[in-house]
Order: C-alpha cells, then sequence, then structure tokens
C-alpha cells in the first residue's frame, strides 16, 4: 500500500468526534488529507491600530494581551470558549476561540502578540476576532511562523470544522509532508516546463509551508491546473470512444416538426429555430450526439427537446427525458402530452411516487395513473414512446426496447453517474442536456468541453425582466403595502427563506423548515391576513407538494412561502412578485433563478431582496443584478466578485476551490485543454504517462462518489 493511501486513524490518534468530521470532510487517507490545502495565508507583516480596523473586514493587529480566560457558552450543550482582550496605543478589541481550551495557555497577561482574522462585531459593535490566527513571542506557535533568522513566513490558514482547527490542519500536515516526496510526478515534464509550475514534491511543500508568498501561488497555480487538466483529460477522452460508435440516424421529420411548430400560439425563436437545427443535423451523423442546450429560464428549452423528441418517434424510437424533481416531471410530462397528442405519441410518467399513461383510454385527452409494473412493461415493449421522469427512470427494472434519445434537464443537478446510467438503458443513445443555471465559460470549458453547445441567447418576444431592488430592513413596511396592491389585484407572489448553512446538512434542513413555517406564520398573521397563503419545503411528502403547486397555478393561493426548492423550472405564469429573504445568502446565479420565476406571461413582475446586510461588498453583488442583462453575465460577474471558498458552485460543480480560482484565468484553462486535447490525439491510452492514467482513473471514480 502506498503511504498516502494509509487510513488517518492509523496514523493519527484522533477522538471520535474529529473522525466523524474528517469523514465528512471527505478526508479518509493520509493522501486526502496531503490534498487539504490552505484557504489562504496570514500575513503578519503589516498590522494596523486596532482604533482603525473595520468590521467585516480581514485584519491584522499587534498589541499586548491585556486579559485572558475560559468562558462557557450554551448552545446545544456547553461550549468551551476562551476569551481574550488585546490592548495597542489606540484601543481594544477581543479574540475568541471556540471549543479550543487549550488557547487559555497559549498567552500570558502582558504578552505581545499578532493577530490576523476577520473581523466581528456583537450588536454593541464591541469588535472581535474569531479563532484568528496568531503569533506570539514564546509559544510554539511562534516557532512555526517565525524563522531561525527572523525571517517572517507566510501562515497557512485551513477551513476549519469542529474539533480540526487551522492549527491541527497545519501541525498535521506537517507530519505527513514527508510522505509525499516519495510520491511520482504525474504531469508531463515538458507541460511543466513550458508553463513554469513546480514540480509535485516542490509544490506541495510550498503550498502547505511556503517560505514566502509567491511560493506558495506557484505552488497553487500548479495544482489548479492539474486539477483542470485531469477533468479535461478524462473529457475529452470519453468523447474520443463516442466518436467511435455508432449511433441511430433520425431523419429530420421536417413535416411534422413544422406541423408542431403551427399549432403553436406563438412563433419559435431564432435561437430555437436554430438549436433544433443543430440537433437534426446531429442526428444525422452516423456517431451519437451529445449537445448541451444552455439558455437562460424562460428561454424555452423544453420546447427544443419536444421538436427533438418528435423527430426521435417520427422514426420509431423512444426517448427518455429525466427530471431533478418530482414537480418539473410531471410538469414537463404535461407539455409533451400537449404538444405531441397530435402524433399519436404515447407518453408515460415515472416517479417514485406515481405513474402515468397519456393517452388514457376513457379520456383521449388526458392521462391516466396507472401500475408501475404495467408502466414498465409498456416502456419495455415500446408501447411508450417518450417516458418522462425523475431519477426514477434510472432504476434497475426500467427496460426499453430501443431509447435512442435520453435528455436530462438541469443536467447539473445529476452526477456523472446517473447520467450514465439513463445513457445505458439505449445503445448508444443521442444526449442532450439542458441547463438554465448559466456558468461561465471558463467553467463551461472545463466541465463540458466535450459537449456540443446549443444556446438559447433570445428570449421569446414581449418577456420583460422583473423590476429588481434591494430592501434593506427601513423599507420593508413600505414594500409589503406596494406588494399588497398588486394581489389585490389578482397577482401571486413566492416568498423565498434563506438559505441556512451550517455544518450539518441534517439540522440545516430543519433550520430551513423551521425558517419556511416561521416565516409563513408571520406573514399570515402579521402582514397579510387578508390573503391565502400556502407553504412548500423539503420535508413534504411529493403528493402534497404536487397539490399545493396545482392550488397556487389554480390560483387558489395568493402567496407562496417555500424554501429554494422552487429554484429550478417552475412556470406558474401568473405568479408576478417575488421576495427573496437573506437574498445575500445566495449566489447570483440561484438569485437570478428565482427572478425567472415572474413575470412568465408577459406581465409587469417585481423581486424583492430582502436584506439586513450593510457590507459594501455584499451590496454591490446584489446591485449587480439590479443591472445585468442576462444570467451569463451575471455568472462571470459572480466569478469575479466571489472569493475562493465563497463560491455558491465548488461544492455543486464537484470542482475544489482551488480550481475554482483557477477558472478566472481563462488563458489557464484554454492551455490546459489545449494540452489535454494534444496528449489524447497522440496516445488515448496515456501509455506514456501511466501515473497520470492512474490518477485519471481515481478521479473519475470519485466523480461517482461524488454522488
Ligand atoms: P426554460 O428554458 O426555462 O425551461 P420553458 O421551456 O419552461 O423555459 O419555457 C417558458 C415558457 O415560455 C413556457 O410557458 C413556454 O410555453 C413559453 N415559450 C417557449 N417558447 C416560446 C416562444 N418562442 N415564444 C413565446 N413563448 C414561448
Ligand atoms: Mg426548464
Amino acid at each position: 500500500m502506498s503511504p498516502l493511501s494509509q487510513p488517518l486513524e492509523r496514523v493519527f490518534d484522533l477522538t471520535p468526534s474529529q473522525k466523524a468530521n474528517l469523514k465528512r470532510l471527505g478526508l479518509a487517507t493520509v493522501g486526502d488529507l496531503l490534498f487539504y490545502f490552505p484557504a489562504r495565508y496570514e500575513d503578519f507583516s503589516s498590522p494596523i491600530s486596532i482604533s482603525t480596523v473595520e468590521t467585516g473586514t480581514t485584519a491584522t493587529i499587534q498589541g499586548t494581551i491585556a486579559k485572558i480566560g475560559t468562558k462557557k457558552m450554551f448552545g446545544k450543550g456547553p461550549i468551551p470558549m476562551v476569551e481574550a482582550e488585546i490592548k495597542d496605543p489606540s484601543g481594544t478589541m477581543r479574540a475568541i476561540w471556540f471549543n479550543q481550551p487549550s488557547m487559555a495557555r497559549a498567552f500570558k497577561v502582558g504578552q505581545l502578540a499578532t493577530f490576523s482574522g476577520k473581523v466581528h462585531a456583537n450588536k454593541k459593535g464591541s469588535r472581535y476576532f474569531v479563532n484568528p490566527a496568531f503569533t506570539a513571542k514564546n509559544t510554539n506557535e511562534q516557532e512555526r511562523i517565525i524563522d531561525v533568522d527572523g525571517m517572517v513566513r507566510p501562515m497557512p490558514v485551513y477551513t476549519e470544522s469542529r474539533g480540526l482547527s487551522s492549527h491541527w490542519f497545519q501541525a498535521n500536515i506537517e507530519t505527513i509532508l514527508p510522505l509525499a516526496q516519495n510520491e511520482p510526478e504525474i504531469l508531463p515534464p515538458e507541460i511543466l516546463k513550458k508553463y513554469h509550475l513546480p514540480d509535485f514534491r516542490r509544490a506541495i511543500k510550498a503550498i502547505h509551508k511556503p517560505e514566502e508568498r509567491a511560493w506558495a501561488e506557484g505552488a497553487r497555480k500548479r495544482f489548479a491546473f492539474e486539477e483542470i487538466f485531469l477533468i479535461q483529460l478524462s473529457r475529452i477522452r470519453d468523447k474520443k470512444l463516442r466518436e467511435a460508435e455508432p449511433a441511430y440516424t433520425i431523419p429530420p421529420a421536417h413535416d411534422r416538426l413544422h406541423e408542431l411548430a403551427g399549432r403553436l400560439p406563438f412563433a419559435l425563436t431564432g435561437a430555437q429555430q436554430k438549436s433544433v437545427r443543430q440537433i437534426l443535423e446531429d442526428f444525422s451523423r452516423p456517431h451519437p450526439m451529445a449537445r448541451l442546450l444552455e439558455g437562460d429560464v424562460g428561454s424555452g428549452k423544453t420546447l427544443v427537446a419536444v421538436l427533438a423528441s418528435l423527430a426521435v418517434h417520427s422514426a420509431g424510437y423512444q426517448v427518455a427525458y429525466m427530471a431533478p424533481t418530482e414537480i418539473l416531471a410531471r410538469q414537463h410530462f404535461e407539455e409533451f402530452c400537449k404538444h405531441l397528442q397530435y402524433f399519436r405519441a404515447t407518453m408515460g410518467l415515472l416517479t417514485s411516487s406515481e405513474c402515468r399513461k397519456f393517452p388514457s383510454k376513457v379520456d383521449p385527452s388526458g392521462s391516466t395513473h396507472i401500475a408501475k409494473s404495467q408502466l414498465l412493461s409498456w416502456v419495455k415493449d415500446g408501447t411508450i414512446d417518450i417516458l418522462v421522469g425523475t431519477h426514477a427512470i434510472i432504476q434497475k427494472s426500467v427496460a426499453f426496447k430501443n431509447l435512442s434519445l435520453v435528455i436530462v434537464d438541469e443536467q447539473h443537478r445529476f452526477g456523472v453517474g446517473q447520467r450514465s446510467k439513463l445513457a445505458q438503458k439505449g445503445k448508444t443513445p443521442h444526449f442532450l442536456s439542458m441547463t438554465a443555471t448559466p456558468i461561465p465559460r471558463t467553467l463551461a470549458l472545463t466541465l463540458y468541453g466535450d459537449l456540443a453547445l446549443s444556446l438559447l441567447d433570445e428570449m421569446p418576444p414581449g418577456r420583460t425582466r422583473p423590476i429588481t431592488k434591494i430592501v434593506p430592513p427601513t423599507k420593508r413596511a413600505a414594500t409589503y403595502e406596494t406588494i399588497r396592491a398588486v394581489i389585490a389585484s389578482g397577482g401571486q407572489m413566492f416568498v423565498i427563506c434563506p438559505k441556512i448553512e451550517t455544518k450539518e446538512d441534517d439540522s440545516a434542513r430543519s433550520a430551513e423548515i423551521k425558517a419556511v413555517k416561521d416565516e409563513y406564520q408571520r406573514l399570515t398573521t402579521e402582514i397579510f391576513p387578508e390573503f391565502r397563503l400556502a407553504m412548500l419545503h423539503g420535508k413534504m411528502k411529493p403528493k402534497e407538494k404536487e397539490e399545493i403547486v396545482q392550488a397556487f397555478r389554480d390560483k387558489k393561493i395568493d402567496i407562496l412561502v417555500s424554501t429554494s426548492v422552487i429554484e429550478v423550472g417552475i412556470d406558474i405564469p401568473n405568479a408576478s412578485i417575488i421576495i427573496i429573504e437573506g437574498a445575500d445568502r445566495f449566489g447570483l446565479a440561484s438569485l437570478h433563478q428565482f427572478r425567472g420565476r415572474v413575470g412568465r406571461a408577459g406581465q409587469e413582475s417585481y423581486c424583492f431582496l430582502f436584506t439586513d446586510s450593510k457590507n459594501q461588498k455584499t451590496l454591490e453583488r446584489l446591485q449587480a443584478l439590479e443591472k445585468a442583462r442576462n444570467g451569463f453575465e451575471l455568472a462571470e460577474y459572480d466569478l469575479t466578485l466571489r472569493g475562493a471558498g465563497e463560491l455558491s458552485g465548488s461544492s455543486q460543480w464537484g470542482i475544489s476551490d482551488i480550481g475554482m480560482e483557477a477558472l478566472k484565468n481563462i488563458k489557464m484553462v484554454e492551455a490546459a485543454r489545449e494540452e489535454a486535447r494534444n496528449l489524447i490525439e497522440e496516445d488515448i491510452e496515456l501509455k506514456k504517462y501511466p501515473s497520470l492514467a492512474e490518477r485519471i482513473r481515481q478521479v473519475e471514480q470519485q466523480e461517482l462518489h461524488f454522488e
């Protein structure tokens, strides 16, 4: 066994809580810990005076310890807390450490120390650091960052998790660093040389224990390049393999497509026509299509999918359409039925809570509930032409007769493994991914570089952007009055409750549900007693959710209070207002998705971003929403504005913080892509680089694991 694949608990003494936290961070082996990189580096070289320290910023100060002591805070149980008071000639402030009782012994009163970290303030405006980095004379901590020759080194700061402080990571990673020195270099030497990247051994040391900031930066660049390069290699190789496979050829069925378009109450946009044309061209080639249809909310992706499906149905083959939620699957099923009923297509709906078939024998214009076993046998014998569903359609029991087109809506909601499982239900079917989440160009190149792209960059005519306003606490009351008038005259409203981020997923979910219940209560009793309200959250049964959405659609509900579950796809044409509570806690792309839920019938509509934040940067970020013309602009803006670790994307896309950082650099992404392409072109099995091939295999497995 390589030293890096040893389990952490074999190498370190770990408390049960540390074990649990490491597991939650996905850190199982020595190698995993080695790749847990610092979030940033503290620089103790330029302290400022305490009186000038601003809340919300990251600051470094130097002062003497005036007081130090232990306290107990009460949360779910007592939490030990160490508090120090620091004094310099201009003033005082505090430093607080949670769950690190040993900090009480790290300092003595009167000792000179330097602290660095994010500055918080309590309601009275008293400022404090939480778990700051520090250097102090005469402690072990000092030895770590000040060299014998007195040179100040940048100190790595790791993202903390309960029981695992930044110091814990620093100390323990240092002990395993020597093990990394036997690891093979996976990047080809020519590439290292060409882009001036440090080799693995130097880089791994420099990222954790840099002597100078520039070393750390060089190392980060290398690991970022490596991550992007590995993803690209895997994608480009898949693409090559796919291009060698045979596929169903599907004739364009122009007459029927025109007939369908002719029945619409509107004309297709130019972008829709172009996308359909591109798909039909792919269908005529002898290899399977792999195409991404990217379009802003409301740009009409579903209809493109319907038209593509009609061509496939006309050729006598089956289509599978997978949506991320039951509500959406149901909605899309209905849209397919509406458009395709004139073409003798039989549609099926499969979710874990219901199965339906269209047309119903009794009522040929409607669908009917059927048993799952019946539906499955009809999918298998080809009676069902188009099957719409949630991930329930990738279950083992679902088999098709001749599946030749797979469509995945909001594809980033599914893992790589789920997508390929669906594709495996056919014999090399054509593949169409759809997404409404605009992502920055560099990220798209990285993740979807192997896919052909169709862009719906044109909105149906008559769509107006919702009027977007930031609402601080002082304007709340007046805003509620504006809203009252709109709803009184027949408008409908969504209220989105804030995302709650705690470390434990479970408690976050229940906190979110509580937030929804509280807000529902408050709005019902105090603000809008005259209107009909309902709530929607993740703990509700699918059937309950569907009933509520239906009631809202039927205008039996005026105000729907919800968690962010409505983020994707819901189509309620009459809704014209959306309130987002705690708007500062969402990424711009999500906020943009939310606002796409209103004004869908072309009526005047509003998006109110409620926030208590006074932070200038946060407000600036929200202002981007007031101005931006489309989601793509916003996505780019989000990427440049937010720092590493704050990007809404990183966990969502399965890219590390360091990789996300790299995405700000289009040149690097393009270089990694170019090199990956050359390498695969030359040697698809990477025979010359066995350790690189092995690493790609690991990355691909991790990706599957990620789900
Ligand atoms: P999204 O791209 O967000 O999935 P949808 O497919 O849900 O968008 O379409 C949003 C709405 O726009 C639907 O009600 C659909 O019927 C309508 N729509 C689609 N194409 C057009 C068009 N060319 N002109 C007018 N309305 C359209
Ligand atoms: Mg959609």
